[in-house]
């Protein structure tokens, strides 16, 4: 079966006093359909901004410098704005980090939920109510809770408003930007869990974004790594937890308390992420690498197939031959 989602190629740049900033340059994965696939790295990496280079939430000067992104074969790029809104909230819908970027602060909830529902269906005026009444009893809300203001509502229940908002016209695919990250730590696994619960019951596919690494490896079927706008490693969540390839991503690992097991010391990785503007040639995460190699310096690895086929990993410690040969055989994903 085809992949809901295919991004290919991505960039996204703006400009800035000292030059084009590449924030996201040539990335590409999938999502398969009913997926959870989540997006992993230090801040400033890229994460977000691929989020929003793919629901075309890139606010001027950054724009969309190359790349497609195909959701169920409809090539969201080339989409003209209208055709584009079409599909928001009906086919893709948004879960921002802080509810008050979702939420209009002078609605109500009911205008805010039926406004949604009558923009994709203006027919549905009468059972507008009723569903935005379902909706948030979906999200564990008390129906009157309808008629507060966003300001009237604790932060879990305002994320909980954004979900039940994003569940309205069930969506093929949800994107999470940090949904959680603003809450307390109790309020967060409640949203946590009902997320998953929504998604069991309704088979969305999900792009998740979060720093939380150890909670990505919980939520997600499979992860990419980003480091300085690259994906540098992807790979089903339980292989990235017992068997991270790419040095990146062992420091990442590394950076965590481990999720269950021994208490380790948490190193971290020395160094800071490189200039976005003038990034080093070769591998980006050379000059942090402490397995670095002379090809290192100058070669950009690709992002390749690895060995054992279940991921694909970009560093030359795995060898751009043994790559090539597995790629034919990966080649459907
Ligand atoms: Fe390290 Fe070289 Fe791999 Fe980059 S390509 S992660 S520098 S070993
Ligand atoms: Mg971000």
């Amino acid at each position: 079966m085809s992949a809901l989602l295919e991004v290919r190629e991505l960039s996204v740049e703006y400009p800035s006093a000292r030059g084009v900033v590449k924030a996201v340059d040539r990335i590409s994965f999938t999502i398969g359909r009913g997926e959870i696939f989540g997006l992993a790295g230090e801040s400033g990496c890229g994460k977000s901004t691929t989020a929003f280079g793919i629901c075309r939430l890139l606010r001027p000067p950054a724009r969309l410098a190359g790349g497609s992104v195909r959701l169920d074969g409809v090539e969201l790029t080339a989409l003209p704005e209208d055709e584009f809104d079409k599909l928001r909230w009906a086919k893709l819908s948004i879960v921002l980090q802080s509810a008050m970027n979702n939420l209009n602060p002078v609605m109500t909830i009911r205008k805010q939920l039926t406004d949604a529902i009558l923009a994709h269906e203006p027919d549905a005026a009468s059972a507008a109510d009723a569903r935005a009444a379902e909706l948030m009893k979906l999200v564990d809300l008390p129906a009157d809770r309808l008629n507060s203001y966003p300001h009237e509502l604790s932060g879990g229940m305002r994320q909980r408003v954004v979900i039940a908002m994003a569940m309205a016209l069930k969506p093929s695919l949800v994107i999470m930007d940090e949904p959680t990250t603003a809450l307390d730590v109790v309020v967060q696994h409640g949203i946590i869990r009902k997320m998953m619960e929504l998604q069991r019951r309704f088979g969305f596919s999900i792009l998740f974004i979060t720093h939380d690494l150890p909670l990505m490896l919980q939520m997600c079927d499979r992860i990419g790594i980003m480091y300085a706008g690259k994906l540098v490693e992807t790979a089903p969540a339980s292989r990235i937890l017992k068997e991270p390839k790419h040095p990146y991503t062992q420091g990442l690992l590394d950076s965590f308390p481990a999720l269950s097991g021994e208490k380790r010391r948490l190193t971290g990785i020395p160094g800071h992420p490189p200039d976005l503007i003038r990034p080093p040639a070769g591998c980006r995460f050379q000059p942090r690498c402490r397995r670095a190699m002379p090809p290192c310096l100058s070669v950009e690895p690709a992002l390749l197939p690895d060995r054992d086929g279940l991921g694909k990993v970009a560093c030359h410690l795995y060898g751009e031959e043994e790559g090539a040969r597995e790629q034919a055989s990966a080649a459907s994903e």
